[in-house]
């Protein structure tokens, strides 16, 4: 077993406090990453506030690991010591079913082995990415490409992938349009990948405050959805529309920027339902679709892409014990756009 050190929620609601718990040792097909940044994602809050339900304590959260493999299993082919390397919101899956031999192991039928907020194939709890190291199966471990700055990457293992992957799995891309609602951490992932991907972007805020950040990021348009009229002047304008937003909001007015035949990819996980009314589908043959992270094979490809095209997050790096107030300006929308922790301020 190896001490390990991080931050954890003993109870729901509870403030992050530093926790030391024991994780497995290192297997033949292990390797032990010890972690340098880890991105705070929204739902690392609503998992820690047990917004969805089931939540299970201590609950050590984080699923946007990056960091440097320390200690190799005999059995390793993938990785050397000292390699960049990345883990997002999955550590396992049962390698047998239909979705995992497709390479969806995120859809696996027994369900995935989640990075934190679940157990592993011994019952044990699963702890995440607020910490100083995790021990991995190497098929569930990322190559980071080398040109990127490691705390921009973080953030790709969760955010990143969420939106690259529906907009790959709907072939998004040159001659669409493409809206992306809500500018926080997906959003603005989504915007940049949108954009590379050939789409033109437009960011829909709740206000005017993003408007010159989404530029920068690549959108060609932005609309405020707080200002009147917006909904009715750009209904019917879009081919794809992907909402990242984490609370209830109103779909139907949403779905209503979506061209006929257009697809609607949700993708923030609201804890409460939404109504969709029958019409704002049927009129106009509109899909709405989710999407979930996506699988390894997937993520890889994702990494790689967004090496090719010099893409990270626009982060803001923070010690470790700003994290409950990290969560607090994450539930303002006060985050441009990721907050990364910084696990060398871990301490001892
Ligand atoms: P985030 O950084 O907090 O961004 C969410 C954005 O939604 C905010 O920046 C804000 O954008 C907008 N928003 C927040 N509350 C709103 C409200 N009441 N009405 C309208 N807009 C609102 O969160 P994130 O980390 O990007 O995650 C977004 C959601 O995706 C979360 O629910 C998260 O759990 C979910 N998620 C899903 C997956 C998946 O696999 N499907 C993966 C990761 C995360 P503006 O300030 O621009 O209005
Ligand atoms: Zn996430």
């Amino acid at each position: 077993m190896l001490s390990t050190k991080g931050y954890a929620a003993q109870q729901a609601g509870a403030a992050l406090e530093p926790f030391s718990f024991e994780r497995r040792g290192v297997g033949p097909k292990d390797i032990l990453v010890q972690i340098r940044y880890c991105g705070v994602c929204h739902s690392d809050i609503h998992q820690a506030r047990d917004e969805w339900g089931g939540s299970i304590f201590p609950m050590v959260p984080g699923h946007e690991i990056v960091g440097t493999v320390g200690q190799v299993g005999a059995g390793v082919k993938k990785f050397k010591i000292g390699d960049s390397v990345g883990v997002g919101c999955f550590v396992d899956s049962c390698r047998t079913c239909t979705s995992c031999m497709k390479g969806l192991e995120q859809y696996c039928e027994k369900g995935m082995i989640v990075t934190y907020n679940g157990v592993d194939k011994n019952g044990q709890p699963n702890y995440g990415g607020y910490s100083n190291q995790i021990v991995v199966d190497e098929q569930y471990a990322l190559t980071v490409p080398d040109k990127l700055a490691l705390e921009g990457v973080a953030p790709l293992l969760c955010a990143g992938i969420t939106t690259y992957s529906p907009l790959r799995q709907w072939g998004v891309g040159k001659g669409h349009s493409l809206a992306v609602v809500g500018l926080g951490g997906l959003g603005h992932m989504a915007v940049k990948i949108g954009r590379a991907l050939g789409a033109e972007v437009t960011v829909f805020s709740r206000s005017d405050a993003k408007r010159e950040d989404a530029k920068r990021l690549g959108a060609i348009d932005y609309a405020a959805t707080s200002q009147e009229g917006t909904f009715t002047r750009l209904a019917r304008t879009f081919d794809f529309v992907i909402d990242t937003v984490s609370a209830p909001h109103d779909l139907n007015a949403h779905l209503d920027l979506l061209k006929t035949d257009g697809t609607y990819i949700l993708v923030g996980a609201s804890p409460e339902s939404i109504p969709v009314d029958a019409f704002s589908l049927i009129l106009r043959r509109r899909r709405l679709v989710g999407s979930l992270i996506g699988g390894i094979r997937e993520t890889q490809e994702m990494l790689d892409f967004c090496g090719e095209h010099g893409l990270t997050s626009d982060v803001e790096v923070i010690p470790m014990a700003q994290i409950n107030d990290a969560y607090e300006r994450v539930l303002k929308g006060d985050v441009r756009y990721r907050f990364v922790i910084d696990m060398a301020t871990l301490g001892n």
